[in-house]
């Protein structure tokens, strides 16, 4: 299933389902750095710990992976050509 966005033009997401991006709960901290750096509100906060709420809107731009200080998430695109796309390719 293909999906649009109003705020961002020219943007689609080609559904997945696979879990492309991974947190390992016995490192992850609840810092949560990951979770304010990411635009698309990927993650959330329970327990102490950050979990994925959904990558429907993910951006696939790593800053999650980049900024994480304790090296727990495990980031990797989505297989066979899904996920996002511009109008750019
Ligand atoms: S940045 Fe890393 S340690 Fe901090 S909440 Fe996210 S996954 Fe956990
Ligand atoms: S890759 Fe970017 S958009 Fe996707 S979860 Fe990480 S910070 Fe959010």
């Amino acid at each position: 299933m293909v999906r649009t966005s109003k705020e961002f033009p020219g943007v689609e997401w080609i559904e997945s389902t696979e879990n492309f991006i991974k947190v390992n709960q016995n490192i992850c901290t609840g810092c949560a750095k990951c979770l304010n750096v990411c635009l698309a509100g990927c993650y959330e906060l329970l327990d102490h710990k950050v979990k994925i709420r959904s990558l429907k809107e993910c951006m696939e731009c790593s800053a999650c992976w980049y900024i994480c200080p304790e090296e727990a998430i495990k980031f990797s695109y989505p297989p066979g050509g899904k996920g996002f796309k511009t109008r750019f390719g």
